[in-house]
């Protein structure tokens, strides 16, 4: 039997190992997984929910467990990965209950006749994850799958898979067997299990990777929902508090080391404020302590060495082009970057327009309010952006121009709970959280009648 090592990006130990699946397997896995579906689907909906919420407490009482694990394994600083493990538990009812509500059947009404729209289970999911939330993305995929009565395999990152695993076994203490089937590996198990027989590919990753199983899945049309990668602008309007928008851009663009979807990675500032803002982010992010997770850190360790040397790279060719580093802008040891801060960042460089996945905010003076709007939209990505301004109609109105899917006025870009989490443009096809969202793990099916 293959084994998949798991190293921790800190210190290169190994955290420990899982059995690969080899690809010719993954058929077979799907096979289990939808021998056990339809006793699942026969549940029901609030059946299906009061298994589900008996989860809640494990993953209450294993949060010390888990962030330890998240931390060692894909390196986020402890206080973070405290805070994705807690959210686990804590958030599961809630969500429970919004995926019931969202999966009733609704009633039409018309002409005589009454039609019945019902939100069916598909079959079997294949759901695909990052890393970079090693236990919250398999969780964003998974829950609306099986709330919508759908067994599912899934493929945790290679990076990360004994999160992924940790994940799947605290549901597997309360699912009937079979219903969530783990698969480890690396592309070529995410690929086998696009071409399997699975109804739908719920996948959270890169763009390209995205791309790829659309192309795939297109051969027999299975629904996929896409949530991929973003390049993120935030626009600091003159009457903005800038001590709260530095403090901002520093949060999101180094919590996680950077590796996150909706990383404030451009930052589009006013000429007139410009010089007050990048000497308070510059001092915050120098203040960043960079280290080992597990050592009361605010800054971990980058996933792995490419990774760092993507992130070194940009770098490295933004100021050959002319940028000017304010502060950071090193390899620290091993897999660290320090926290960086760019600016003088123009269109032409390849930080500009490309995923940097790292700590690095890279600031570009505007001498307007739709030079800051057209250069924040000037991207193929659309996930999140930021507006900071005084608290007064013209930023919402700022706000409204810009083309991301989620969009934040003085605050991240993430809606309220019960709220979509969608990409515009090419960050994403589908989307999920929200009726809407929960939806798209169902088939919908119309039942009319005379009445
Ligand atoms: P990735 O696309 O390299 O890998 C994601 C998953 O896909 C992994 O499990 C991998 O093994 C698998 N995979 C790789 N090639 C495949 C193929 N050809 N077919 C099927 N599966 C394949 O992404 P990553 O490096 O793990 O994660 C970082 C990316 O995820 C970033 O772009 C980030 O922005 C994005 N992301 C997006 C969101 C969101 O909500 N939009 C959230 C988290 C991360």
């Amino acid at each position: 039997m293959t084994m998949l090592s798991s190293l921790n990006p800190a210190t290169g130990d190994v955290v420990g190992e899982v059995p690969v699946t080899p690809p010719d397997q993954i058929q077979a896995a799907v096979d289990r997984a939808r021998a056990a579906h339809p006793t699942w689907a026969a549940l029901g909906l609030e059946g299906r929910a009061a298994v589900l919420k008996q989860a809640a407490d494990i993953f209450t009482a294993r949060v010390d467990a888990h962030a330890e694990l998240m931390t060692r394994e894909q390196g986020k600083p402890m206080k973070e990965a405290k805070g994705e493990a807690r959210g686990l538990g804590s958030g599961l009812a809630l969500e429970v209950d919004e995926m019931v509500e969202a999966l009733q059947a609704d009633v039409v009404e018309r002409g005589g006749h009454r039609s019945t729209i019902y939100h069916d289970p598909l079959g079997v999911v294949g759901a695909i994850t990052p890393w970079n939330f090693p236990m919250s993305m398999p969780h964003w995929m998974v829950l609306p799958s099986l709330m919508a009565g759908n067994a599912v395999v899934l493929k945790p990152s290679e990076e990360t898979p004994l999160c992924g695993q940790a994940y799947a076994d605290v549901l597997n203490e309360v699912l009937p067997n079979n219903v969530l089937v783990v698969a480890h590996g690396a592309d070529d198990q995410g690929k086998a299990l696009v071409l399997s027989d699975v109804d739908m590919i719920a996948f959270t990753g890169s763009r390209e990777v995205g791309k790829h199983i659309m192309r795939e899945a297109s051969g027999t049309l299975k629904r996929v929902v896409l949530e991929l990668g973003g390049k993120d602008p935030m626009i600091v309007l003159d009457d903005a508090d800038i001590e709260q928008a530095a403090k901002f851009a520093a949060f999101n663009s180094f919590r996680n080391c950077g590796q996150v979807c909706i990383s404030t990675e451009r930052i589009f500032v006013m000429d007139s404020i410009a010089d007050e803002f990048e000497g308070a982010l510059s001092e915050l992010a120098s203040a960043l302590k960079v280290g080992d997770g597990l050592e009361a850190s605010d800054v971990g360790p980058m996933v792995n060495v490419q990774q760092r040397d993507h992130v070194l790279a940009q770098i490295d060719a933004a100021v050959g082009a002319g940028a000017t580093v304010l502060t950071g802008g090193q390899g620290h040891h091993d897999n660290f970057v320090t926290p960086t801060v760019l600016s003088g960042i123009t269109e032409d460089m390849d930080i500009s327009t490309v995923e940097t996945f790292g700590p690095v905010a890279c600031v570009t003076r505007v001498s307007s309010v739709d030079e800051a709007v057209t250069r924040a939209n000037d991207t193929r990505f659309g996930l999140g952006a930021v507006v900071f301004g005084g608290d007064s109609d013209q930023t919402e109105i700022v706000a409204r121009q810009l083309t991301a899917g989620m969009i934040g006025v003085n605050r991240s870009p993430g809606g309220v709970p019960g709220t979509p989490w969608v990409g515009a443009r090419e960050s994403g096809f589908g989307f999920h959280k929200s009726r809407d969202g929960h939806r798209q793990f169902a088939q919908t099916r119309v039942l009319t009648r005379p009445v």
